[in-house]
């Protein structure tokens, strides 16, 4: 049986859907994963096989390969949201893209090296279920 997984951007002008598994899932700490997420760390989906089918929007997607490097980052031109892409056959899917549950852990958070100053003990930190206040 094949797997689908569902996704799409924020303002929802963007929906696709990625057929088959993923192979790994990495949190990349680096500092342009920060820059590019705005977070801690991306987290990204990676799949040599799956295939994506763009269901609405395709027109929206952009993409940005930052001078010099390997950084790419594809998002929504209208809400800025990241969205997949493909990198030398490589489908890369950022996981906060997918509106359906995916039964992959990460594989390994990695640049670890480059955390932000408070990216350490985040365990430790209190929880709470909704907004505070
Ligand atoms: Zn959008
Ligand atoms: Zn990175």
């Amino acid at each position: 049986m094949t797997q689908t997984t569902g996704g799409g951007c924020l303002c929802g002008a963007v929906t696709f859907e990625v057929e088959g598994a993923f192979d790994a899932f990495f949190l990349c700490h680096c500092a342009r994963c920060r820059k590019d997420t705005g977070s801690a760390h991306a987290a990204n989906l990676f799949s040599g096989s799956a295939t994506i089918t763009w269901l609405t929007g395709k027109a929206f997607v952009k993409g940005y390969r930052l001078p010099g490097t390997r950084h790419e980052r594809s998002f929504c031109s209208q809400c800025g949201s990241a969205l997949p892409r493909t990198d030398d056959g490589m489908l890369v899917v950022p996981a906060g893209s997918l509106d359906d549950p995916v039964d992959v852990r990460p594989t390994a958070h990695i640049s670890c090296a480059y955390r932000a100053s408070w990216d350490h003990d985040l365990h430790e930190v209190p929880e709470m279920a909704g907004l505070p206040g």
